[in-house]
């Protein structure tokens, strides 16, 4: 296996081990049901979803920290936000398959989408960043359901725009990992060449060596 420094240092996962190569939260999302280093699922507990979040830089450390505090106050309803979540991925794992198929976006999804982000209030507000000024949304929702907000924001703006299209699977054997090719020859067949692209380099090799 890879070792995790590398692929830090080759953006293919961030320092916690959830990927990142899919090019954006939406993506990276789909593919959190893998972690590099971890057996179980990427999103298997309260704790995971927190990390996930605040390695993407969704989520600040103390907003973290209040919010493990609360998983104790009410471990049921931080347990049901992952839950729901984990089947949220499922279902948008199906859609960038039926998309990279050529079929259009499942109404269904689509519905469920905009329920969920109706139920959050939100405002706009600017506020200075590092490089002048930034435009954020803020949502009132203070409890563990605001983790859910980033996520479907960023399906949301996903499905509104040219990633769609754009978004395939890996070609590596039993891989599943989804990225948006942004190449500029549009031929890029592999999650990482870290990983899969090497290993197919390899077989390949070996099949020529046995020839
Ligand atoms: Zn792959």
């Amino acid at each position: 296996m890879v070792k995790l420094g590398a692929l830090v240092k080759a953006g293919v996962v961030n320092a916690e081990g959830f990927y990142t190569l899919g090019g954006r939260l939406a993506i990276d999302f789909a593919n959190s049901h893998e972690r590099h280093g971890h057996e179980k699922d990427g999103l298997g507990s309260f704790e995971d979803l927190l990390n996930f979040l605040k390695s993407h830089k969704q989520l600040h450390e103390d907003e973290a920290s209040d919010l493990h505090m609360f998983l104790f106050q009410n471990p049921e309803r931080c347990h049901s936000v992952v839950e729901a979540l984990v089947g949220l991925r499922g279902k948008f794992r199906n859609v960038l398959d039926q998309v990279a198929n050529g079929w259009p976006v499942d109404p269904d999804f689509l519905h469920e989408i905009n329920s969920r982000l109706e139920g959050f209030k939100s405002h706009l507000k600017v506020e200075p960043a590092e490089d002048g000024m930034e435009l954020k949304t803020v949502i009132s929702e203070q409890g563990p359901e605001k983790l859910a907000f980033p996520i479907l924001r960023d399906i949301a703006d996903f499905l509104a725009s040219d990633h769609v299209e754009k978004t395939k699977s890996c070609a590596g054997d039993d891989c599943g990992l989804y990225f948006v090719n942004l190449s500029r020859n549009g031929r890029r067949r592999w999650c990482s060449m870290s990983t899969c692209g090497n290993r197919a380099k390899v077989n390949a090799y070996l099949k020529r060596q046995e020839a």
